[in-house]
């Protein structure tokens, strides 16, 4: 079984606690507009249009395939900026014995690793044959995930799994459906099971005032997570918006005031949260 990698950093700190080694993976189940990593989108079709792009020579057409060369590459990003199909020639198909292999070397100096996206959890047998070994060389393993696949039906990922941290991206189902194209029934669902199993590590969203009301979506979502037993622990990330890195059809949107985040934490506060991160 191999997962398609847009790359691996070998650490991080602010993809979870302590010093980590994250695995971006490419592809998405959502179609988020202020996606800041656009090109993890989707899977690339070989269309071959990017292949002329490159300045050095690193991409090339091989039966009806496009090669890409790692040893030629300098980086340049031309060719992520060529594809019109939200997608990147520099991804490699891996498997997780592979993806190990690129974690070993750090294991030294990391805590565990995260795995990310694009979405994660659109190669669950990978992640957690990953996460096997992982334990076995005593990292601890989170996953970022927009919550779009069912986690109960995944039994066995969730055992290797220590924390998910999970995008809401806005609790509202119509103004979800607004900015990812889906709704959010099945993010809600996970969050209550994960909350419930103790495993919901932090919850993630990004305060996008051009999109929706931030303050009435922060406020629900606390509401609908102090129900569950030790909802305090669950760390809280209010992520504003910045247009870096998003396609220039959204990159107007305004970034919120600092002001009326702060507003927010002050909520969540007095609901019980302990850990509010404004980033
Ligand atoms: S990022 Fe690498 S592969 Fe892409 S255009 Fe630049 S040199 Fe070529
Ligand atoms: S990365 Fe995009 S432009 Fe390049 S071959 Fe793949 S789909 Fe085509």
């Amino acid at each position: 079984m191999k997962a398609v990698v847009n790359h691996i950093l070998p650490f991080s700190s602010v993809d979870g606690p302590g010093n980590r080694t994250v695995i971006f993976f490419q592809g998405c189940n959502l179609d988020c507009k202020y996606c800041h990593n656009p090109e993890t989108r989707n899977l690339c079709g070989h269309c071959g249009d990017c292949v002329k792009s490159c300045p050095t020579g690193a991409l090339l057409k091989r039966e009806n395939k496009v090669v890409y060369q790692k040893d030629k590459c300098v980086d340049c990003d031309t060719c992520i900026k060529v594809c019109k199909q939200g997608a990147s020639p520099k991804t490699k198909e891996m498997t997780a014995k592979e993806i190990f292999a690129a974690v070993k070397k750090q294991i030294p100096f990391i805590r565990g690793i995260t795995v990310s996206g694009g979405e994660c959890s659109l190669y669950p047998q990978v992640v957690e044959e990953l996460f096997v070994l992982a334990k076995e060389a005593g990292l601890s393993t989170l996953m970022d995930s927009n919550g779009m696949i069912s986690f109960k039906e995944y039994p066995g990922l969730l055992q290797y799994t220590d924390g998910v941290m999970l995008d809401i991206k806005c609790f509202k189902e119509k103004d979800h459906i607004k900015i990812t194209g889906h709704p959010n029934t099945m993010v809600l669902e996970n969050a209550a099971y994960l909350a419930q199993l103790n495993k919901l590590e932090e919850v993630r969203m990004v305060i996008v005032p051009d999109l929706y009301e931030g303050k009435e979506s922060v406020k629900k979502t606390g509401e609908f997570l102090r129900k569950f037993p030790g909802f305090e622990k669950i760390r809280i990330k209010l992520i504003a918006f910045r247009p870096m890195g998003v396609r220039k059809e959204y990159a107007h949107y305004k970034t919120p005031e600092q002001e009326s985040l702060e507003e927010m934490r002050s909520l969540l506060q007095k609901m019980g949260f302990e850990t509010i991160i404004l980033i």
